[in-house]
């Protein structure tokens, strides 16, 4: 008998396992309070909703709902999409994928080659970075700072050494309460990276999950309101309905469609057909006008939970940390010399965990950060959690 003989693709090679998932096998140890994980808060599920209609969806269009569908999507889906959106739309650009994270793997489908460089922010989202690295491309940080991505140093990089073959494909951006760092992209941000972009002929991949969790006040328009031609826009049911779900969508330039079409037919033929009625139920009538602040209500009181308990108990420790205004995630910078890595078994014996935020570095990255989610514990367990975590600070520090 021959010995199987499994030969792995070089692109194969390339996947690696989740370096967040591999460092928070740590925190799954029983009664510890976590601010790893990136989960929207329970709570938030409108459970109730999704019983009435997925009962009525399948009384009412069974065979439907439990059919082989188009590879597009539900229309009527497509045209709410598509009317919600602050520009000009047609429900023809948009695809509904299996979450946005389908989204993200599709365009590196069509859009990246082994060796073509492609521009991220410094830090960046690690699902995107693992969806874009199989593909094999070079990828290169731009600058950034409290506001996102400097729109001189993207100008700079979108031209490489000159070289067509060095020319960016894209750049991926994320101007909504980011993950990891939870910075937004100010109005002056969006519209120089929309133009700069637009000047340098790169075109931009905008992803925006968590765009409708704002505290105070909506964020500035998108840059695909910009430069609707030049952007390439991701959005997802996730963080307004539930993730489990998996439904998102994509806004394509109409001449980049067919083949986003044609790579989701290949990767999984549709989204599932009983997903999509039962959230086009739930939302038929306005339910997120009254559903969605509701979350953003309860993210924004957790948000300053977790701030007045960082202002509280970290004082004099040397940490710094930023103010989102919407979002999930809070990002701290420690003192010199600690490494957020390093930190991580000491957090999980005080029973604490957090995410170190060198893995969203595409280039390694900066090992004194780490982000902090403030949705999924509960007030109490933010103050207990930040107590352990300054305490966890102060026996590193010793
Ligand atoms: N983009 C970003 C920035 C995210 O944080 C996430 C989820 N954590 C996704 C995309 C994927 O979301 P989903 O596939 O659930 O829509």
């Amino acid at each position: 008998m021959s010995t199987p003989n499994w030969t792995l693709a070089e692109r194969a090679h390339k996947m690696n396992p989740s370096a967040i998932r591999e460092i928070l096998k740590v925190t799954e140890k029983p009664g510890i309070i976590s601010f790893a994980g990136g989960l929207p808060s329970p709570k938030t599920f409108p459970i109730e909703a999704f019983a009435e209609a997925s009962a009525k969806v399948l009384r009412e269009d069974g065979a439907a709902a439990l059919q082989y569908a188009s590879s597009e999507g539900l229309p009527v889906l497509r045209e709410f999409i598509a009317q919600q959106l602050p520009w000009d739309v047609s429900p023809d650009q948009v695809l509904i994928t299996t979450g946005s994270q389908q989204g993200l793997d599709l365009v590196a489908k069509i859009l990246i080659d082994r060796g073509s460089r492609i521009l991220v922010e410094t830090p960046t989202y690690l699902g995107a970075l693992q969806a874009f690295t199989p593909m094999e491309p070079r990828v290169a940080n731009i600058a950034c700072d409290a506001e996102g991505p400097d729109p001189a140093d993207l100008a700079r990089q979108a031209a490489g050494d000159g070289s067509a073959a060095d020319r960016a494909r894209f750049v991926y951006l994320l101007p909504n309460f980011q993950n990891p760092t939870g910075r937004t992209m100010s109005d002056a941000r969006r519209q120089a990276l929309a133009e700069s972009a637009l000047a340098a002929g790169l075109p931009v991949i905008e992803d925006n999950p968590y765009g409708d969790l704002w505290f105070d006040a909506p964020p500035p328009a998108p840059l695909a309101a910009r430069a609707p031609d030049n952007t390439l826009y991701l959005g997802s049911f996730s963080k307004v309905l539930a993730p489990g779900l998996r439904l998102g969508y994509l806004v394509a330039p109409k001449s980049l469609y067919p083949k986003l079409l044609q790579a989701k037919q290949a990767a999984d033929l549709h989204t599932p057909t009983f997903n999509q009625r039962m959230v086009a139920e739930v939302i038929k009538d306005g339910f997120l006008d009254t559903h969605v602040p509701k979350i953003r209500a309860l993210y924004k009181a957790q948000c300053e939970a977790m701030l007045a308990a960082l202002t509280r108990e970290f004082a004099g420790l040397g940490v710094e940390w930023n103010r989102p205004v919407g979002g999930m995630f809070l990002w701290l910078r420690l003192p010199a010399g600690l490494d957020s890595v390093k930190l991580l078994p000491l957090a999980v014996e005080n029973n604490v965990a957090f995410v170190p935020g060198a893995p969203f570095y595409a280039d390694g990255g900066d090992p004194r950060t780490l982000r902090l989610s403030f949705v999924t514990a509960s007030v109490e367990q933010i103050n207990i959690g930040v107590a352990a975590l300054a305490k966890t600070l102060r026996q590193a520090l010793a």
